[in-house]
């Protein structure tokens, strides 16, 4: 069924997000602060909305895309009162736990429905519409979503109530964060003690030490050949974005009273790589500095 969407925050990942929702048939009404973005969207297909308001006037779903928790809050105060009663508000901005209930909250106070439904993939799985989403909130609510999420990745999960679809985001990236920080600190040990790469990933890639983090993402380059560590470190997934997502994990480790000594160590480690690479190397690159701090630079 053909639906009509509001598309609000169309960068990186909300621009092409947006593209196969028009592909897959829907009728898209987007914004941006930024008219570059709005002017991108609207060659593939996106009306140009001249505000956010106008935007979400008459559609049956708003989709927000946003940098942040404070964003996706301070717009829904203009979002809400511009929308029909009862309408579906999805936010797939990665967010703070807390932010995405009281986004909840205030969609539930102002008559409308709310979901919260992360992705995973990046801009690549977003070109390609092979994201994954985790969604929070009520069955009914995935359900009238879960065509579009369809459209625009390979998996949607409905995590349970609201939040839960950040909750599983967060924890997710913090096994991310640590598995890459374990995998980079075992390559450098190695290469200390004269192990080759190719030998640690043919014993690691396939032994108890496997993880996507070994095999996939691969921090050295050689043995999977697809990796960032290949390309000097271009994302990929950029260091500032585990650094943001290991922060958000940090937050509610930390409002929850969890002992995950190294989940808060892993937000120390990336937060500090980040202020030096920001976007520009890829998460993996990590190695680099733990190679550099061993006084090792094999
Ligand atoms: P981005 O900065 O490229 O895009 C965000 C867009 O929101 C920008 O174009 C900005 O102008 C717009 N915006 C901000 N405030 C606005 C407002 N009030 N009204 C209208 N537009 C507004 O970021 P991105 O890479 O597309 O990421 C978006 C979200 O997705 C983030 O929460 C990020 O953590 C998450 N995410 C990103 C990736 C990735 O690989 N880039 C992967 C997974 C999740």
């Amino acid at each position: 069924m053909s639906r009509t969407v509001a598309f609000i925050g169309l960068g990186h990942m909300g621009a092409p997000m947006a593209a196969n929702l028009v592909k897959a048939g829907h009728r898209v009404r987007g914004h941006d602060l930024a008219a570059d973005a709005v002017d991108g969207a609207a060659r593939t297909g996106v009306e140009a909305a001249a505000t956010a308001a106008e935007a979400v006037a008459g559609a049956d779903l708003v989709i927000t895309m946003l940098p942040a928790g404070r964003h996706v809050l301070d717009l829904y105060d203009t979002l809400l009162p511009a929308a029909r009663l009862g309408t579906l508000f999805v936010d797939c901005s990665t967010i703070d736990v807390a932010d995405a209930r009281a986004a909840h909250e205030r969609a539930a106070a102002a008559g409308m429905r709310a979901l919260d439904a992360p992705v995973s993939g990046g801009v690549v799985g977003a070109e390609a519409a092979t994201l994954t989403f985790m969604a929070g909130g009520g069955g009914a609510e995935f359900a009238e979503a879960r065509p579009l999420l369809e459209a625009m990745g390979k998996k949607a999960v409905h995590c349970g109530d609201a939040g839960a679809g950040q909750a599983a985001k967060i924890c997710n990236n913090m096994i991310l964060g640590i598995s890459m920080i374990a995998v980079s600190e075992a390559f450098v040990l190695g290469e200390s003690l004269g192990l080759s790469h190719q030998a640690l990933y043919d014993v690691a890639s396939t032994a108890s030490g496997q993880c996507w983090a070994l095999s996939v993402n691969c921090p050295v380059p050689g043995p999977v050949p697809a990796s960032p560590a290949n390309r000097d470190y271009r994302p990929g997934f950029a260091a500032s974005l585990m650094a943001k997502d290991l922060g958000l994990a940090a937050n509610a480790v930390r409002e929850g009273g969890v002992h995950a000594e190294l989940g808060l160590r892993a937000a120390e480690v990336y937060a500090a790589y980040a202020e030096r690479v920001g976007a520009e190397e890829d998460f993996s690159g990590i190695v680099r500095t733990i190679r550099e701090q061993s006084g090792e630079h094999a």
